[in-house]
């Protein structure tokens, strides 16, 4: 069996065009487009990227993205103080800090930024109002990655009611919020981290099986039932060859790649699971687009609920 590849590209494509007649309705009305503050902390190299490909994408989709920088010496005060600031801004209707933050602004700094965004623009549904609204099966901003790979499933037609589901990892931002959007959807859901025993024999037990980890290629065909679904959220960057060419074998287009670039963006699913899984999400090109679209979709939606309250 070779697994259909779900094409998170074309789907993030769709999400994105469906968006945009929100958009020029909400300026239309409004006399300003939807506008989405984000805050990047420091010189992390992916973070750049993440944020410059959030930039684009809003602005191509008609959104107004305030981008603000602060360098990696910024103390967590000024971080917050710019939250606040965007939190008391009638202009913005979203606010996305980028993770991960510096670590020298310490560990709790990430949750601390989480409790000061204002919940009506809490793009990234990490407050905890979000959280605890998400949980009650009633969240107006859900998480961006964990959202998008529900839109996929769904536009896949892929049934969640009554599949079971396995989560690997449990994380805030992906693990926790995603067990809880499937649960939504009906699934049987079973969470596992670092201490699940036999993971490989869980894994087996799903029909839908998501891999959230940051582990490139943990999830080999041994975790995986013939025919399931497999979701692989991880981004994982390999740097070493022999790494690179145990994944994807010496003479793969893959190896190329490295060869010319001298890294590789790879995935938390290994790439034999290909073999056995029914359907599979490529590393790049699969959940990472419909992370971006997602985005834009929750700060239309901030933007129409604050209107409506105002
Ligand atoms: P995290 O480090 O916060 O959490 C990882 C989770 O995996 C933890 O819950 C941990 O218990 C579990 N884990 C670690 N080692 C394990 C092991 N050996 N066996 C079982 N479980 C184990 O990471 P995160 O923020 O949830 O991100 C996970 C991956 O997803 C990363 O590669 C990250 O880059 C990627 N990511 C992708 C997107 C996207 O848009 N595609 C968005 C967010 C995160």
């Amino acid at each position: 069996m070779s697994a259909r590849i779900i094409d998170g590209t074309f789907i993030a494509s769709q999400i994105r065009q469906s968006v945009s007649p929100g958009v020029a309705a909400f300026t239309a009305r409004a006399g300003r487009p939807p506008c989405l503050g984000i805050v990047l902390v420091g010189e992390d190299p992916a973070s750049g990227t993440y944020v410059r490909n959030k930039v684009k994408a809003g602005t191509e989709s008609g959104l107004h993205v305030d981008l603000r920088r602060l360098s990696s010496s910024a103390s967590l005060d000024e971080l917050l103080a710019v939250v606040r600031e965007l939190n008391a801004s009638d202009r913005h209707d979203g606010i996305l800090v980028q993770a991960p933050l510096p670590a020298a602004l310490g560990r709790g700094a990430a949750q601390q930024v989480f409790d000061t965004i204002d919940p009506a623009k809490d793009v990234d549904g990490f407050s905890p109002v979000s959280v605890g609204r998400l949980v009650q099966g009633r969240a107006l901003l859900a998480p961006c990655t964990p959202s998008g790979v529900i839109e996929m499933l769904d536009r896949c037609g892929i049934t969640m009611s009554g599949a079971r589901a396995v989560v690997i990892g449990r994380s805030e931002i992906v693990g926790k919020p995603m067990a809880m959007l499937l649960l939504q959807r009906d699934a049987t859901v079973t969470v596992c981290h670092s201490k699940t025993p036999d993971l490989p024999g869980v894994g087996r037990d799903a029909d839908i099986l998501v891999a959230a980890i940051g582990r490139a290629g943990f999830v080999t065909r041994d975790f995986v039932k013939p025919g399931a679904t497999v979701i692989d959220v991880g981004i994982n960057r390999v740097t070493d060859a022999s790494t690179a060419e145990g994944l994807f074998g010496a003479s793969s287009a893959r190896m190329a790649d490295f060869a010319k670039r001298g890294s590789l963006v790879v995935g938390d699913v290994h790439p034999n699971v290909a073999e056995v899984a029914g359907a599979l999400t490529p590393v790049p090109g699969g959940v990472g687009p419909l992370t971006i679209a997602m985005l834009l979709k929750n700060t239309l939606a901030a933007a129409e609920a604050r209107a409506k309250s105002s």
